[in-house]
């Protein structure tokens, strides 16, 4: 399919980017690589006056680990994480999330600020940044300013960036070396995306969990945190009791609507054994 007629442009430096996107009054949109807005433009769901790609501003190329977390700049891709060796111990669980990330090609182009921006509720990024307690860096003509990503969902397709901003990093807490960890997520085929995802951590004290995060993809207009689920693994062993426990919690507190891929039904039930599997692996 032909697309929309558009401006195409592409800066060099942040300043002059967020300057371009501020002069065209909400009708500009930035291209990253590409992977969501190109098939929405195909499909005239999008048609702004004029793309500015960011693939010249290195900057938000960088991947930056140190004590205090790690920094991805927005123009990392997913083949850029999976072999970034630093991250199977700076951040175990985004290195697991991220494989489960579409296909090859896509994970060629395809970036971390690209697909927080697009904010699809069954996204992997978008579960990782909210389960994580991330920061989101962005900037506009305003100024630059840091989301919780906590607050930067507001719905399906749907965040807390004004069209005028820019993502230039995410930012994940440090990752301390004894944490337990789980990823899980179903799909119909390999790539797609998911229909229920559960990404969730917690520490140990002595043989009890702690600090226990677990968040959710794919059953909601937007990531979400169990806040049930937590309370059943924090101050207990996760053991085959309370694993079940956790599981029932799971599915008891999301309301999945049903949709052409599955019921909600389904979509209940299911959430409920991707958490179950992902506290199989953080336990094993
Ligand atoms: C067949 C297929 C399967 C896929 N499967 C999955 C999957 O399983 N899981 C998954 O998570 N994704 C999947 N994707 C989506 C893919 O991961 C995209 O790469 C990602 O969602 C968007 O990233 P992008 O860099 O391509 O962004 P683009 O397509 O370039 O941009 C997407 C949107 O974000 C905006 N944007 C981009 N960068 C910024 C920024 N720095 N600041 C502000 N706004 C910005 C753009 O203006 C646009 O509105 C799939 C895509 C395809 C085509």
């Amino acid at each position: 399919m032909k697309l929309p007629p558009f401006e195409y442009a592409c800066p060099t430096t942040i300043a002059e980017a967020v300057a371009l996107l501020a002069s065209h009054g909400g009708e500009a949109k930035v291209l990253a690589g590409g992977q969501s807005l190109v098939p929405m433009l195909a499909f005239r769901i999008a048609s702004p006056s004029l793309l500015i790609d960011l693939r010249k501003l290195s900057k938000l190329r960088e991947i930056k680990i140190s004590q205090d977390g790690v920094k991805l700049g927005a123009m990392v891709r997913w083949r850029e994480i999976l072999d970034d060796a630093r991250l199977r111990t700076a951040h175990p669980l985004l290195i697991t999330a991220v494989k489960h990330v579409a296909h090859y090609q896509i994970r060629n182009r395809g970036t971390v600020g690209g697909s927080i921006a697009h904010a699809d509720p069954a996204a992997e990024m978008p579960g990782i940044v909210v389960t994580c307690e991330a920061k989101i860096a962005a900037i506009g003509e305003a100024g630059a300013r840091i989301i919780d990503a906590a607050n930067f969902f507001r719905g399906p397709l749907v965040t807390a960036l004004n069209p005028e901003e820019i993502i230039t990093e995410i930012h994940l807490p440090p990752w301390p070396a004894n944490r337990r960890f789980g990823f899980q997520e179903f799909a119909r085929r390999r790539g797609d995306f998911a229909m229920a995802g559960a990404a969730l951590f917690y520490d140990e004290d002595g043989r009890k969990a702690k600090n226990a995060h677990v968040g959710v993809i794919g059953v909601a207009d937007r990531p979400v945190r169990l806040a049930t689920v937590q309370q059943a693994l924090n101050g207990s062993t996760v053991d085959e009791a309370t694993i079940a426990k956790a599981e029932a919690a799971a599915s008891a507190s999301v309301d999945p609507v049903d949709d052409i891929h599955a019921s909600g039904a389904y979509r209940k039930a299911l959430i409920g054994v991707m958490v179950e599997r992902a506290l199989l692996a953080a336990a094993a």
